[in-house]
């Protein structure tokens, strides 16, 4: 018999699952997206970039070796998390007192977007060793004339994937990923 318990417990499941395939298949699909990540998107009904945004964003944004570019990745953390979110109010409405599974889930999608682009860029980061690490110094330099910023403009970093930006009076989220600026 199905109860708002059993189905807490099928939605946090359900959860865990397609957090994990939403990860995976980001962070090992081919740089920029391929057909698998674009499969992920349309299950999740995000529209991704245009190529020719995935195009710039890969080679304008901090250097990536491999993965979906980090803003389509925070899309579909985010269509999770909405989703997940719905699921568990609608659940939690029948159920009188409070319920275990859904304040786990609950306190879970509270820090899925951020965790999701964190685990991201980590996975998607090239690697420093010391045979690649001047070629990868110069290669994660990102291109601040690509991005508008001149030189010797007062520059702020995306906390989560480290693009520069210019500081203006108006802090608005990173281009790459919708981070926030430090
Ligand atoms: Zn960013």
């Amino acid at each position: 018999m199905t109860t708002p318990e059993s189905e807490a417990r099928a939605l946090s499941q359900l959860l865990e699952q397609w957090t994990r395939h939403v990860a995976e298949v980001g962070a090992k699909c081919a740089l920029g997206g391929d057909e698998a990540w674009d499969n992920v998107l349309r299950e999740l009904a995000v529209d991704p970039l245009s190529k020719e945004e995935r195009l710039r964003h890969v080679s304008e944004g901090p250097k990536r070796s491999r993965g979906a570019v980090p803003i389509e990745l925070r899309w579909a953390a985010t269509a999770l998390y909405e989703r997940g979110r719905s699921a568990a109010r609608a659940i939690d409405l029948k159920i009188t007192g409070s319920d275990a599974t859904i304040d786990a889930i609950e306190h879970k999608l509270s820090s899925l977007v951020d965790e999701m682009l964190r685990a991201h860029i980590a996975a998607t980061t090239p690697p420093v060793t010391t045979s690649n690490f001047f070629a990868n110094a110069k290669a994660t330099t990102p291109n601040y004339g690509a991005m508008g910023v001149g030189p010797g403009t007062s520059v702020a970093k995306c906390t989560t994937c480290r693009a520069p930006r210019q500081r203006t009076g108006e802090m608005r989220p990173c281009t790459y990923c919708g981070g926030k600026l430090e």
